[in-house]
């Protein structure tokens, strides 16, 4: 369970985020890129990526959307600078599950740390798809360059 202590400090992370996000820049060096849509909320996002020898070396985003999202591919940025690509995979697979919101559902807290706080969106369903589509961007660029994901598959 979450005190609403900890929810409060929470939010206040996601709206520092969402104010001033980080890596929020194009990217010239990018060898890969993916643009992600969720038409449910209107939320956009371009993602660039260098990647070299297996690692995420720098990566950038631009976009529009509601405070989740821009919080959330801000704190993805942040979390995945400097990661191997596995390394990243498997962030991406702790927060899916994070977010899935079945309580029978472990996601390991210590591995995604700060990205923690967006458990809480986990009990509002149509958040859940703001909060991932940063994620699901990501999980694209690597996989190939220049391909649009959208959450409504
Ligand atoms: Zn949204």
């Amino acid at each position: 369970m979450i005190s609403s202590e900890l929810r409060e400090l929470y939010q206040e992370l996601i709206l520092e985020h969402s104010k001033k996000p980080r890596n929020f820049r194009v990217l010239e060096g990018a060898n890969h890129t993916a643009e992600g849509f969720n038409p449910l909320c209107g939320d956009k996002i371009k993602l660039y990526l260098e990647i070299e020898d297996g690692r995420v070396k720098d990566i950038g985003f631009q976009g529009s959307g509601c405070a989740i999202s821009k919080a959330s591919a801000s704190m993805m940025t942040a979390s995945v600078k400097g990661k191997s690509v596995s390394e990243t995979q498997t962030l991406f697979s702790e927060f899916h599950k994070m977010l899935s919101g079945k309580e029978s559902t472990e996601f390991d807290e210590t591995k995604l740390g700060k990205l923690s706080v967006f458990s809480g969106v986990s009990e509002f369903p149509v958040r859940v798809k703001c909060a991932t589509l940063a994620w699901h961007t990501l999980k694209a660029g690597m996989e190939s360059s220049g391909k649009t994901v959208t959450t409504e598959a």
